[in-house]
């Protein structure tokens, strides 16, 4: 689990690894703040959990 360390929104990140090589990254969707880049044989699997501190989330209902 990752959250944005400028908005708070929570995401789920699975890494998947890839026969190819893949450089890319993910920004938060709500703020647009860098979450995780990448360089390798890998890449990344977003899910969003929650969005920003103070908004509808799993535990907050
Ligand atoms: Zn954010």
């Amino acid at each position: 689990m990752k959250e944005c360390i400028t908005c708070g929104a929570l995401y789920d990140l699975t890494e998947i690894k890839l026969p190819v090589h893949d450089r890319d990254r993910i920004n938060c969707l709500f703020c647009g703040t860098l979450l995780i880049d990448w360089d390798g044989n890998l890449m990344y699997a977003v899910k969003t959990l929650s969005g920003p501190k103070g908004e509808e989330g799993p535990d907050n209902r």
